[in-house]
């Protein structure tokens, strides 16, 4: 047996979280709290991280401008907004760009990177110490060592990696997610499976990364008639939730394959959601696996009960509804812009640039 596994985030989950647990802001003097535009406001997530910070006399600044998708820029800026304010940790509020956003500006608020070498894979390993608030049940940033930048000059997305990046402590509480859209809690939820199914598709793999992949998926398969028809009790967002947080892990040691590094070209092209993106292309991609390990996609598909890949399209098609449209040469320039990513090469079985127009094609025409 060979494993190396190392994931150093502490993970609290209750109700009341924060409140529950303020002692654990005490890990700096001031805070930079990263967040979206408006749902850490609406939600009360930022009311409670600001409640335990008063509680411990903790001084904060808030940086409140990730958008969706965070850009280079955005993480630039916030970074000098830290080293202004002279935070000495990072508070994140919100989904996987916040949280990624977050990430990017506590490593470039105490290394100087340039904006040329940022995804240069040459970062070092030094960063802000983090805490990290969920509030969307899919990307389980919150356990990573990634943050995923849109990188303009490659027209895609791209991930910065560091051990550095992994946040101290990780506080889940579903309450944040009781008005989150239909919408993003289907396409979160989706991502949050294409992480633990890409877990046990990638090279990575391991015998741990798998125990954990296949419990996530359990869980996830049992929420999908909720998924389909949009309706989900307070256990349903504490089960998606804990789901993603677990998907998280996996891929923090497995990282993401092919189905990430294709989705990318649908998000940055045609705007479409993250996790919609990975579930428009799951399907067809456990389909070509399925060829060269037909043992790893039966077992994937043992845990949400389905003997077929069709099978499990066919669950998805009715949680995600129609496909975009696309055309054929959309399609040619994506398969040339996966065929240079990474996470290609990170599947158990890697598609060359034929195969990835042919996956592409299948799922998307
Ligand atoms: P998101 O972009 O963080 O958020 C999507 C939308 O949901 C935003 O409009 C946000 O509003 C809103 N929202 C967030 N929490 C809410 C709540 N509790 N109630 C109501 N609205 C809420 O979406 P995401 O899918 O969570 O994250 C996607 C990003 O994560 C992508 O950039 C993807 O590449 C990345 N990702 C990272 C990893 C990793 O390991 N680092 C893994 C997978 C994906 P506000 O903007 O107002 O907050
Ligand atoms: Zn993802």
């Amino acid at each position: 047996m060979k494993l190396d596994f190392h994931m150093p985030t502490k993970v609290i989950a209750e109700k009341e979280c924060v409140r529950n647990n303020a002692d654990v802001f005490k890990i700096g003097k001031k805070a930079l709290i990263v967040t979206g535009k408006r749902s850490a406001k609406n939600n009360g997530s930022l009311d409670d991280v600001i409640w335990a910070l008063d509680k411990n006399n903790i001084e904060y600044a808030v940086f409140d401008k990730v958008m969706s998708n965070p850009t280079v820029e955005c993480v630039y800026e916030g970074a000098e907004m830290a080293m202004e304010e002279e935070a000495d940790f990072v508070i994140a509020i919100g989904g996987g760009s916040p949280m990624d956003a977050a990430k990017a500006i506590a490593l470039l608020a105490v290394s100087d990177i340039d904006r040329k070498d940022l995804f240069s894979g040459n970062i070092g390993n030094k960063a802000l110490p983090m805490i990290h608030i969920p509030t969307t049940a899919g990307t389980g940033s919150e356990v990573t060592p990634y943050s995923i930048l849109t990188n303009h000059e490659k027209q895609t997305k791209t991930s910065i990696a560091a051990p550095c990046l992994f946040p101290a402590y990780a506080l889940l509480d579903a309450k944040y997610m009781k008005k989150l859209s239909l919408k993003t809690t289907v396409n979160t939820a989706i991502d949050s499976l294409s992480h633990s199914v890409e877990g046990m598709m990638s090279a990575r793999a391991n015998i741990m990364a798998d125990i954990i992949a296949r419990e996530a998926i359990r869980l996830l398969a049992s929420e999908f008639d909720n998924l389909a028809r949009g309706e989900f009790t307070d256990e349903d967002r504490e089960k998606l939730l804990y789901a993603s947080m677990l998907g998280g892990v996996v891929i923090s040691q497995t990282k993401t394959t092919a189905v990430h590094a294709m989705g990318y070209s649908l998000t940055y092209f045609k705007g479409i959601d993250h996790g919609r993106a990975n579930g428009l292309l799951l399907g067809e991609f456990m389909e070509y696996t399925e060829k060269f390990a037909p043992e790893k996609i039966h077992d994937i598909l043992d845990c949400m009960g389905m003997k077929t890949v069709d099978e499990f399209k066919a669950e998805l098609h009715k949680i995600l509804g129609e496909t975009e449209n696309f055309v054929l040469a959309e399609l040619e320039m994506y398969a040339d812009i996966a065929n240079m990513a990474g996470g290609v090469k990170n599947s158990i079985h890697c598609p060359d640039r034929s195969e990835i127009l042919e996956i592409y094609k299948n799922s998307l025409l």
